[in-house]
């Protein structure tokens, strides 16, 4: 009777040191999270990596050997593993944290001002103009409709990276110059793509934005070179690229120096066929959180279809995108590239027509 009378206290008073012994292992946990954290900051700096297999292999003998029991050594072994990989977690979460891209570094939104267009300044911008530029009649022809619905910067491939090498290449340094040329004569301001790092610095003599495209997003000395001008840089997201890869490529640029970098979904790889890449729009939303920079969407290489472009644009400005990209062509029939793709002047007009009535586009710009 005595020992049934003692044992819910002596169950009681076992509870509680246990819940004392809680205590003190989250304490001791947290104090290590806290060197952990340190040892983080020292070895950033120094250019580490987080992860040191030789330390974390003497650790565990270390621990090991002092198992006084009555756990096996194996079960201290995985408790410790176990540690050592949310210590690891939280190192890698703290350099994420220090991206010079992420919004955690800087609240406030990047803005891109070209001319009187400010990009990522809450009112939404239509980037539109030939995928190549092929004559200056061409691009004259495209110009004169932009400027005629209100659009004030033109995008036009010179450099044109082609799946196959048969394809039409672009007119290179002459394109930048019709483009530079066309430009000058409507008051807009231009985009167009870079592919060799060497004319990284030229192109800022012919162009206002370059853009990295989606086949160099992870050309490494190219976003290197990028990040060297000061040049706005439009970067468009890999035709496989992860949100992360995205992001990390973008912070290649802006780690150089140059922090006038906008991001551009244009649809990744995905097993649909129904469209020529598949629009990620969740992407939108997401980068806006992550990072300060302003985020566009090519609704032409995403979707690859005409008849679902303007919805689609209102999806992305639905979903916070700070502008939108199209290709636009006097006839596409005969351009060189992308010509299934492109929409024709009038089919051009309906689309801006609809995307307004969407009521998602402020006055200006859009
Ligand atoms: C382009 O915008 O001209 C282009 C080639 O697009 P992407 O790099 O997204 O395929
Ligand atoms: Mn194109």
């Amino acid at each position: 009777m005595n020992n049934e009378e003692k044992q819910p206290s002596s169950l009681e008073s076992l509870r509680s040191e246990l819940n004392g012994i809680n205590r003190q292992l989250l304490e001791l946990l947290s104090r290590r999270a806290e060197t952990v954290r340190e040892i983080g900051r020292i070895k950033e700096k120094q250019g580490g990596p987080e992860f040191d297999p030789v330390r974390e292999q003497e650790m565990l003998t270390e621990l090991v050997a002092a198992n006084p029991g009555p756990f096996d050594d194996k079960t201290i072994r995985h408790l410790f593993k176990q540690i050592f990989q949310a210590s690891l977690d939280l190192q890698v979460q703290e350099r994420k944290k220090e991206l010079l891209v992420s919004r955690r570094v800087r609240k406030e939104d990047t803005t891109i001002q070209l001319g009187s267009t400010v990009i990522g300044g809450g009112r939404p911008v239509m980037i539109a103009g030939p995928c190549s530029v092929e004559s200056y009649e061409q691009t004259r022809a495209a110009a004169a409709a932009l400027k005629a619905a209100g659009v004030t910067v033109m995008r036009g491939g010179a450099f044109k990276p082609r799946t196959s090498p048969y394809d039409f290449q672009g007119l290179g340094i002459e394109g930048l110059r019709i483009l530079k040329e066309v430009a000058a004569e409507f008051g807009l301001k231009t985009i167009s793509e870079i592919v060799d790092p060497a004319h990284v610095e030229l192109a800022a003599e012919y162009i206002d934005v370059i853009q990295i495209g989606a086949r160099n997003m992870q050309n490494f000395e190219l976003l290197k070179a990028a990040g060297g001008v000061k040049t706005p840089i439009l970067l468009k997201r890999g035709l496989a690229a992860t949100i992360d890869e995205f992001l990390n490529a973008a912070e290649y640029i802006l780690a150089g120096g140059n922090s006038q970098v906008m991001l551009i979904e244009r649809g990744i790889r995905t097993y649909e066929k129904a469209t020529r890449n598949t629009l990620d729009i969740s992407a939108v939303p997401i980068l806006k959180q992550e990072s300060h920079l302003p985020v566009l969407v090519d609704v032409t290489h995403s979707t690859g279809r005409k008849d679902i472009m303007a919805p689609c644009a209102k999806a992305a400005l639905a979903a916070g995108a700070d502008g939108i990209m199209v290709e636009v062509h006097p006839n596409p029939a005969v351009a060189l590239s992308d010509a299934a793709q492109q929409l024709d002047i009038p089919q051009f007009e309906r689309f801006m027509a609809d995307v307004r009535s969407s009521g998602l586009l402020k006055d200006g710009v859009l």
